[in-house]
């Protein structure tokens, strides 16, 4: 992986992409245009990165997408979503931007973000941006610190957001005063993260919600599974819909140049290149992961061709009357599909009136797989005169 990443970088870097690095807040523009990382996490826990993958910058929006995590963790969905909807906006990141129901758009635009802060439940702002710290090193798996310079350097600069979080109070859905949902706001958004830490906190998104290199369940399977929703349908700005077309991955950029992007189940990516394009997404980071996207077709809609046959033998028995079916590899749908008609064939032909299913080799049954065979064993019993005996040793269909 670090090799195809390595790659990926020399081939981005040739193209001689533009872009410009933020300065609406001042300290931003400091950032060196020239650093591109890559770094992935599997949900095993192994890292890969390429290029300057030391360079820790502030992690900015991606910041968004984890404080929504750990609010509907703090505060449950039907709270959240009486504060904050979940649709794309279609509007740039920090548009005014509330629905009929007076909620801004969704968490990952800037009024859903300071609601989303907001809600995190704490005294003051203090507290409340410790708890976010504290929630977000838990998705990292280490203690992230805030740039407290660029956090000042926000707040000294940062009155659209306050106009924001004081629209929001007007409609009742700020969850504190605007001082103790913006200043924990600029402070998230100024936490200092290197490419290695997003692709663990993607992989932890990836993993159910459980961080890969620590082995703390961070987040419930439903949360990571509702916020990685977001990020497919919302997460680059007011281009969501034409990264879902193109690329296909969950994944949140922020101003900072960093982006993350997740393959549910698989691995979690980081990618940091501070030159943005007029979306405010990095640049050279949006072409490096559609490369990657399309190299390892990690399109969420690309469904890889079928695996061989899930049936590895068939055996026919004549003294015991018996169709064995060895069965392996994961039973999907499909795959049950195949093996349901396969069987009524080989039973019809061969005149057998007992089958056999052995399971042994068989690695995962998904449910709708375990339904169709259960349905199999039911109907041979009723609607056809066969029985069905099924050879589990390791108890994958009640797993
Ligand atoms: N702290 C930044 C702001 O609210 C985050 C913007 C971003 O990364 O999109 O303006």
């Amino acid at each position: 992986m670090s090799r195809a990443f390595a790659t990926v970088i020399n081939q981005v870097r040739a193209q001689g992409l533009h872009g410009r690095v933020a300065d609406y807040i001042p300290e931003l523009a400091k950032a060196d245009p020239d650093e591109f990382a890559i770094a992935a996490t599997s949900v095993s826990g192994h890292t890969y990165q390429a290029g300057d993958s030391a360079s820790r910058f502030t992690i900015q929006s991606i910041s968004k997408a984890f404080t929504y995590a750990l609010a509907l963790q703090a505060c449950g969905i039907d709270t959240v979503l009486r504060h904050v909807g979940v649709e794309p906006s279609g509007e740039a990141f920090n548009a005014i931007s509330f629905d009929d129901r007076h909620r801004p758009a969704n968490p990952l635009i800037n009024a859903g973000a300071v609601v989303t802060t907001s809600l995190i439940p704490a005294a003051t702002g203090d507290e409340r941006f410790e708890r976010i710290r504290a929630g977000l090193s838990e998705f990292a798996g280490r203690q992230l610190e805030a740039d407290e310079t660029v956090a000042a350097s926000e707040s000294a600069t940062g009155d659209r957001n306050r106009a924001l979080a004081m629209l929001a109070r007007s409609h009742g859905m700020l969850g504190s005063t605007v001082d103790d949902a913006v200043e924990p706001y600029f402070r998230q958004c100024a936490l200092l993260v290197d490419c290695s830490d997003l692709a663990v906190m993607g992989a932890t998104l990836a993993n159910h919600g459980e961080n890969p290199i620590t082995g703390q369940q961070v987040v419930s399977p439903t949360i990571a599974q509702q916020v990685l929703s977001l990020m497919s349908s919302c997460g680059m700005y007011d281009r969501s819909g034409q990264w879902l077309f193109e690329v296909g991955m969950p994944a949140k950029s922020g101003v900072g140049g960093g982006i993350v992007a997740v393959a549910p189940g698989e691995y979690g990516i980081g990618v940091y290149s501070p030159p943005l394009d007029e979306a405010g997404n990095s640049s050279r980071g949006v072409v490096a992961l559609r490369t990657l996207a399309q190299e390892f077709g990690l399109h969420l809609f690309n469904h890889p061709d079928r695996p061989t046959s899930p049936i590895a033998g068939m055996v026919n028995d004549h003294s015991a009357d018996t169709i064995t079916l060895h069965l392996r590899g994961t039973i999907d749908f499909i795959a049950a599909e195949q093996v349901a008609y396969a069987a009524a064939e080989a039973l019809h032909e061969a005149g057998r009136s007992m089958l056999l299913l052995d399971l042994a080799d068989v690695t995962a049954i998904t449910t709708v797989a375990g339904r169709l065979i259960s349905d199999l064993c039911e109907d041979a019993g009723t609607a056809r005169a066969w029985r069905v005996i099924v050879r589990d040793p390791a108890r994958i269909m009640t797993s």
